[in-house]
């Protein structure tokens, strides 16, 4: 029997961050934006709301919720603005998520619990200045040495870089396999911001997430115990696509609130703007454009909430959390387009929140692997040349 009825739990959580977020980010989201601006207080917030710790296990200090309520929570952060969901993007989905799933029992209680409560803020170190899609062309090197591993590079475009403390991040520990472009040489390490060599930088002149913390971070002979290796050596690869799958997923069901916001903002303003002696709401040429959006939340939606059920059961799902990404985001992009069209001149200027989510819907086809990546692994899989390997490791199926 197929379900789509919300439970208690779910509409619970969906109505704290949308409280939350009409309290502590729409009064002054236009003004952040325009100063691009971001408010390093909004994370110990959303810690105390224990919003930081949502899908994480009750013994790390989570509140235990399974990842329909993860969904659920990134729609109305992005409904409020992108750059809230960037934080469950990040810190939820592309590091406390794997350190859950691929951390030892000492790691895990190391970092979870500060994670959980936002005494941890977590960042996510794949990007370089010269790799981005093509992953195994990263540059940053972790040699051995004795009991650590000394590691040198650059990670770029870096979301919470400047206010992270705990980055995971990827580098090659074995020279011979980078030449070769083998992905096995890759591992994935847990650093933090207090090793002597690590240095983080603010990037300027975004086109959108201006309220958020982009920046780079920078490795100088940092010397990392080799007990701060995530997983095995040479699991990197395997763990930075498993963080992909987590964080994808959260950047479609953000993408589907951005849906749901252009779609509101124009359904207010087809009422009461009027041209030709009528409300712009009932031309025709207004009603597709609102049409269109209502049937890209309605599809986005879908598709997220399937991708939220194979990992509440513990089912790969590479493949339908990057169709929803690929689908969701695309559909923000031309709502967002059609949001500014409806608003007219308006739509022009920062009177209307239509313009910020314009350029706030750019950055989804681009993070988290390309619409064009996306499109890639759906005809791989289609065709037969990808498929899920058996044995891999998923979510751990949440127990409340
Ligand atoms: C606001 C923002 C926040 C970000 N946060 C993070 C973060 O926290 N951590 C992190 O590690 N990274 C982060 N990124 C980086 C992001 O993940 C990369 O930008 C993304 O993976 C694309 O890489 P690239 O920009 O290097 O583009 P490239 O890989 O250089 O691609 C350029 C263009 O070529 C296309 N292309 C590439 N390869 C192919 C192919 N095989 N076939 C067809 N088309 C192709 C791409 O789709 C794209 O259109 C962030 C980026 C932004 C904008």
């Amino acid at each position: 029997m197929i379900d789509f009825t919300l439970t208690e739990e779910h509409l619970a959580v969906q109505g704290l961050v949308k409280n939350f977020c009409a309290k502590e980010v729409l009064p002054n989201i236009r003004e952040r934006d325009r100063a691009a601006q971001f408010d390093p207080t909004l994370l110990e917030k959303m810690g105390k709301a224990d919003l930081l710790g949502l899908c994480l296990p009750k013994e790390y200090g989570g509140a235990g919720m399974d990842y329909v309520s993860l969904g659920l929570t990134c729609e109305e952060a992005e409904y409020a603005d992108t750059s809230v969901r960037v934080i469950f993007s990040v810190h939820v989905g592309l590091v406390s998520l794997p350190i859950l799933t691929w951390g030892n029992a000492k790691q895990k209680s190391q970092y979870l619990p500060g994670l959980a409560s936002g005494k941890r803020i977590g960042a996510f170190g794949l990007t370089e200045p010269d790799a981005g899609s093509d992953v195994v062309g990263i540059k940053t090197t972790a040699d051995r040495d004795g009991n650590a591993f000394v590691l040198n590079g650059e990670k770029m475009w870096i979301s919470l870089a400047d206010v992270a403390d705990t980055m995971l991040v990827f580098g090659w520990t074995d020279r011979a396999k980078m030449k070769a472009r083998d992905h096995s040489g890759l591992t994935a390490f847990v650093i933090e911001r207090t090793m002597p060599g690590v240095t983080t930088h603010t990037i300027h002149g975004k086109l959108g997430v201006r309220a958020g913390n982009t920046g780079s971070i920078s490795f100088a002979d940092v010397r990392v115990p080799a007990e701060n290796v995530l997983g095995e050596v040479g699991e990197g690869f395997k763990i930075a696509m498993f963080c992909l799958d987590q964080g994808r997923f959260t950047v479609a069901s953000g993408a589907t609130g951005l849906i749901r916001a252009c779609l509101d903002a124009c359904l207010d303003y087809s009422h009461t703007r009027k041209t030709f002696g009528q409300p712009i709401g009932e031309h025709q040429l207004v009603k597709e454009m609102i049409a269109r959006m209502v049937a890209g939340f309605e599809y986005s939606r879908l598709l997220w909430l399937r991708a939220a059920w194979l990992k509440n059961i513990g089912k790969p799902n590479t493949r339908e959390t990057a169709l929803a990404k690929w689908i969701a985001c695309e559909q923000s992009e031309t709502a967002a387009a059609d949001a500014v069209q409806v608003h007219g001149a308006y739509g022009f200027s920062d009177e209307f929140p239509v313009e910020r989510f314009y350029r706030n819907s750019k950055g989804s086809s681009i993070y988290e692997g390309s619409r064009e990546i996306q499109k890639l692994m759906q005809a791989d899989y289609a065709l037969g040349l990808r498929s899920d390997k058996p044995g891999r490791r998923e979510l751990p199926v949440p127990i409340g």
